[in-house]
């Protein structure tokens, strides 16, 4: 068998144009989507993604707001900042890049969001919401490899769904939203015992695990769809994923390439979340009326 491949581009770009569409109706109504981006440092790779999504908000007419703190900046400089844009109406949606420097408390900034604006999904009271079906603003890489499947047509009610790796950012909330689609999910870890024979009962596959091509072709079932996260990068510069795609696909009917695959993914959902994030602004404040997005609006005075 040789796997259809997932093409995250593809659905991306596909979504960009839909989400367009979205952005204009919004403009007409007077509401123009905000994104802040705080980004505290100089890590080359947090820099490189906070290009990237500068630059979708671009492409979609999303004003972007760009706050390149240094290393040095304190965490209450940093408290005070999320407080001014959690009161800003022209900014619906605020991105703190991690990882944060280490004298600097991630989870007390995270929890200090307005989690109307939380468009990485990561508030503690966002992940809570995830848990009992009520996500607002889902986090984007999980929410990507959904909409990748959604758009697939792969079924997932009564599959048999295995999630190799548990982190808070990909591994727990997809393994959620593949139990709120109704699969039977299994979540692996380092310490999963036969990691290859739990990976062969798979119908659907999700590998976060950040280990190049340790998921080997003959753990695949035959017929699987595999969605990969992994982004490793081979000492030759090459960028692979977690699973061996070549012989993984001589198996599986449809595979996520790496790169092209989930990664594309991930700014889609974020700028989509910043969307819904405006849209929801403006229904609070009755600019909009009518349904647009899974949110449901906090009680007053609670974040
Ligand atoms: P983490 O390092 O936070 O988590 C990795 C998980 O893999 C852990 O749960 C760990 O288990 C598990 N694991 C490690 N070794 C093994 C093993 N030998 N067998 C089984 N499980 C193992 O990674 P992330 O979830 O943040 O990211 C995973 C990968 O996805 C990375 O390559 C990352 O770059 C990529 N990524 C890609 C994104 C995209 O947009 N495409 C976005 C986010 C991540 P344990 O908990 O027991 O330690």
């Amino acid at each position: 068998m040789t796997a259809k491949i997932i093409d995250g581009k593809a659905i991306a770009e596909e979504m960009e144009h839909e989400m367009r569409a979205e952005v204009e109706e919004l403009k007409a109504a007077g509401i123009r989507p905000g994104l802040a981006v705080v980004l505290v440092g100089d890590d080359a790779a947090s820099k490189v993604y906070v290009g990237r999504k500068h630059k979708a908000c671009e492409r979609l007419g999303i004003t972007s707001f760009d706050y390149t703190l240094p290393e040095e900046t304190t965490e209450e400089e940093l408290l005070a900042l999320i407080a001014e844009l959690n009161a800003r109406q022209d900014v619906h949606g605020i991105l703190v890049q991690l990882p944060l420097p280490r004298h600097i408390d991630s989870k007390k900034v995270l929890i200090s969001l307005d989690r109307t604006k939380d468009v990485d999904g990561f508030h503690p009271v966002n992940v809570g919401c995830l848990l009992i079906d009520e996500s607002p603003l889902p986090p984007c890489t999980p929410s990507g490899i959904m909409e990748m499947l959604k758009r697939t047509g792969v079924e997932l009610t009564g599959a048999r769904a295995v999630v190799v790796g548990r982190s808070n950012i990909v591994g727990k909330p997809v393994a959620i939203m593949l139990l709120r689609e109704n699969a039977t999910v299994t979540i692996c870890h380092s310490r999963t015992r036969d990691l290859a024979e739990v990976c062969r009962s798979a119908d659907v596959l999700v590998a976060a695990v950040g280990k190049a091509e340790m998921i080997k072709g003959d753990w695949i079932k035959p017929g699987a769809v595999v969605i990969d996260v992994g982004m490793n990068r081979l000492p030759d510069g090459k960028l692979v994923g977690d699973v061996e795609f070549a012989a993984a696909a001589e198996r599986a009917s449809a595979i996520t390439p790496v790169p092209g695959g989930v990664g594309p993914m991930t700014i889609t959902m974020l700028m989509k979340n910043t969307i819904c994030a405006a849209r929801n602004a403006a229904r609070n404040r009755e600019i909009l009326c009518g349904d647009s997005c899974a949110y449901v609006s906090p009680a007053p005075g609670d974040r």
